[in-house]
């Protein structure tokens, strides 16, 4: 058995942070913070470890990866995945999707003032086509595409192993200015955006998968340039059986083009075409985190048929169904409904102590005379083993025992 990724313990605070989904900037109270179950850093994570660790309502932000507190945050985050072969694009998404193909190919994006000149009726947005064509729609304004032929505008997205560029950065300065009011830094941007625990390891496909597709698990920036200018940039985790969305940043001239929207279908294309490449187990777009009270998180439910995750059992149920629940109970559990509740926990669940059995096979890394080595919890002396036992306890019981017993761990007393 391999280990699935390196985890240095964080102190667990117990106060929350302001909600950003209903509060005004600035204020904290107990009504309206948001808290953490469980935190780590890490800089060595598999593909397979992360996937696990999102279908059990991980999230990554950078290095860090926390849990939100379901019971006593006031907005509770639900994992959210949309599931990738049975999607259909509604009526409105095709719309957007046409708009910006006509907008590429003609220069027309209905009064657009970025139009360039009213062209006639496009050959690529198809009107009632069968649903395959959702892919050939995604791709059909692309510079690699369209070849030798004329468009109005140059389009290409490209896909790399996420990396810091000035190009980039100017994009997020200028998207966090605008859209979130907020003053940036080199320094955040890469914290936030750039790094990545994720090893990559190469995606098992069938024979001859399509040239544009990625050759590995990891983490990605998938990059919009539109006559070679960056004007988007989506923050992509490409896992055993979903892409993840991390992130979307976007030019805000582009604001009318809902290339956020847009984002969501390239996506969910690119996980039905690496499943349709042969890869099976592939088929999930992660939209992140559904907030039912937050109006702007609302779009994530118009992808159908989307999943919540329950937080508890950890099984998927659809949105539909979900939603009801929600319109009842601030925290709802889908597979316990007489546990969901309306007001906030007053504060964090007690964690049982790990039983001993789980305790002595966790991988405690030790590091003497600049060597390391693994060692079993009981062989190690503590100076403060209440502490120790209290930090792994919280952390095997939000991993799951079988996921915490794959994982190394970096103890600072
Ligand atoms: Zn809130």
């Amino acid at each position: 058995m391999s280990l699935l990724g390196v985890v240095y313990t964080v102190e667990q605070s117990d106060l929350g942070t302001t909600c950003g989904y209903c509060s005004s900037s600035g204020q904290r109270s107990a009504q309206a913070s948001s808290f953490h179950d469980a935190e780590l850093v890490t800089s060595y994570l598999k593909c397979e470890g992360y996937q696990a660790m999102i279908d059990r309502g991980w999230r990554r932000c950078g290095t860090l990866c926390y849990r939100p507190d379901m019971k006593r945050t006031c907005c509770p985050q639900y994992t959210i995945k949309l599931d990738a072969l049975e999607f259909r694009a509604s009526a409105s998404q095709r719309k957007l999707l046409n708009r910006w193909n006509r907008f590429v190919l003609h220069g027309d994006a209905s009064g657009d003032a970025l139009g360039h000149k009213k062209g006639a009726k496009p050959k690529h947005a198809k009107k009632g086509a069968p649903e395959h064509s959702l892919i050939e729609s995604i791709h059909a304004p692309e510079k690699h595409v369209l070849g030798e032929e004329h468009s109005a505008h140059e389009f290409e997205v490209t896909l790399e192993p996420s990396s810091y560029t000035l190009e980039k950065y100017q994009l997020f300065e200028a998207y966090q200015a605008s859209i979130h009011k907020d003053s940036s830094y080199p320094s955040s941007f890469k914290r936030f955006l750039v790094e990545t625990p994720l090893v990559t390891n190469p995606i098992p496909y069938g024979p001859t998968p399509p040239e544009h597709l990625p050759k590995a698990y990891g983490s990605y920036h998938q990059l919009y340039r539109l006559d070679g200018k960056l004007i988007a940039m989506s923050v992509l985790d490409i896992l055993p059986s979903c892409v993840s969305s991390v992130y979307f940043v976007y030019d805000p001239a582009f604001d009318k083009h809902s290339l956020g929207k847009m984002s969501a279908l390239r996506e969910v294309s690119l996980a039905k075409e690496i499943h349709d490449a042969g890869v099976d187990d592939h088929r999930y777009l992660y939209l992140g985190y559904y907030v039912h009270t937050c109006p702007k998180m609302l779009y994530k439910g118009e992808y159908s048929p989307s999943y919540l995750l329950d937080p508890e059992e950890y099984t998927w149920h659809p949105l539909p169904e979900c939603k009801k629940g929600l319109d009842k109970a601030r925290y709802a559990c889908f597979a316990h409904p007489e546990h969901s509740s309306q007001t906030p926990a007053p504060q964090r669940a007690t964690i049982p102590e790990v039983p001993l059995s789980v305790l002595q096979s966790l991988h405690i890394i030790v590091d003497e005379d600049g060597e390391s080595r693994i060692e079993s919890f009981s062989n190690l002396q503590w100076s403060d083993e209440a502490e120790v036992k209290k930090s792994l306890s919280t952390l095997a019981y939000s991993l799951g025992f079988d996921l915490a017993k794959r994982m190394a761990y970096v103890i600072n007393e």
